[in-house]
């Protein structure tokens, strides 16, 4: 990318920010799209996708593609860094990278999605990558014959768990709760399948191993009782945070960090849009995510038209 200014930058390359890339596209705005790791974003990680219409059942990383080789159609300009600021000027923006490269754009819509939650326990961080997970559909395989536990009781702690029955002996899904989270399909999927089973009221303490995880330190919430799971592996499902901390305070945040942006996706920065898991919403869904990034881009055009810019 050189020293043009483009009409949008699109921050993160996961539906919403893919849509939006599109969107600009199709209205020929000079766009481009800066992500940090690859396209797709939790879409990527995901195994079976069973709620985007028109697909039936279609695998993340494949639908990410697809949705990739769209935005590349577009002449969308797509490139991999992580965005460490953003500066406001008068009448454009500019976004700064790791490798300290300078990026301006008139409009910015952030669609930077959220990261998962850490259990922050002691074992956590050393075994990852050696039995800690919290990608099903990256790491399931390696797991063949061996017995598991998912951490959470969510929509996806229930259905990362159905799909790692295809490799693993047992799942053993360890809730704080007495009752799941997860939608009821979900739930009555798990409970009639005989490789799941559950650990209810119960947390997660320690993660121990040698070279690999061997076994979990689970205590039960209600009785005090302190017991260990011998498991070759753990995922974890405990919900999602959102990628707000590089925003340094420019937009207006929720208590929770969520950009503060309702359906019109418009942040308390004129110019600046948010899209997808991001922002405060009550569905974080990959059909919620796609229609935040048409209505983002949209609006960045209405910004610009109106600004004559
Ligand atoms: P979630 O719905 O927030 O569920 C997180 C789960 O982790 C909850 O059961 C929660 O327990 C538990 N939890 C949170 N903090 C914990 C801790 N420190 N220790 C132990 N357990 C903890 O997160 P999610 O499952 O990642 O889903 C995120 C969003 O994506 C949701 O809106 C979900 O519907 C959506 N999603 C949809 C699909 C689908 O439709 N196919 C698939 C995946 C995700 P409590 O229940 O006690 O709070």
């Amino acid at each position: 990318m050189g020293k043009e200014i483009y009409d949008v930058a699109i921050i993160g390359g996961g539906p919403a920010g893919m849509t939006a890339g599109i969107y600009a596209g199709r209205a020929h705005l000079r766009s481009c799209l800066l992500e940090g790791m690859s396209t797709g974003g939790q879409m990527f990680n995901t195994a079976t996708i069973e709620n985007y219409p028109g697909f039936g059942r279609v695998d993340g990383p494949g639908l990410s593609q697809k949705m990739e080789a769209q935005v590349k159609e577009w002449g969308v300009e797509i490139q991999y860094d992580h965005i460490s600021e953003i500066r406001r000027q008068p009448e454009l923006f500019e976004l700064v990278t790791l490798g300290e490269e300078v990026i301006s754009a008139r409009t910015v819509i952030i669609a930077a999605g959220s990261t998962p939650k850490q259990l922050d326990v002691p074992g956590e961080s050393d075994f990852l990558g050696r039995g800690v997970s919290y990608c099903a559909t990256c790491d399931g395989a390696f797991f063949r014959d061996k017995d598991v536990a998912v951490v959470g009781g969510g929509d996806s702690a229930v259905e990362e768990s159905l799909y790692l029955t295809r490799f693993v002996n047992r799942v053993t899904i360890i809730h704080r709760r007495d009752e799941l989270r997860a939608a009821k399909h979900l739930q009555e999927r798990a409970f009639d399948d005989p490789r799941i089973e559950f650990l209810w009221d119960s947390e997660v303490e320690a993660v121990f191993g040698e070279q690999m995880v061997n076994m979990l330190k689970v205590k039960h919430k209600e009785t005090g009782e302190v017991s260990n799971l011998p498991v070759a592996g753990v995922f974890i499902y405990v919900g999602m945070r959102p990628n707000t901390e590089f925003l340094g305070g420019l937009v207006d945040l929720d208590p929770w960090g969520y950009i503060k942006a309702g359906e019109d996706t418009a942040t308390s920065v004129p110019g600046i849009f948010a899209a997808g898991d991001i922002r405060t919403k009550g569905l974080r869904q990959i059909v919620t995510a796609v229609a935040d990034g048409a209505v983002a881009a949209m609006a960045a055009e209405r910004f610009l038209g109106e600004r004559g810019l």
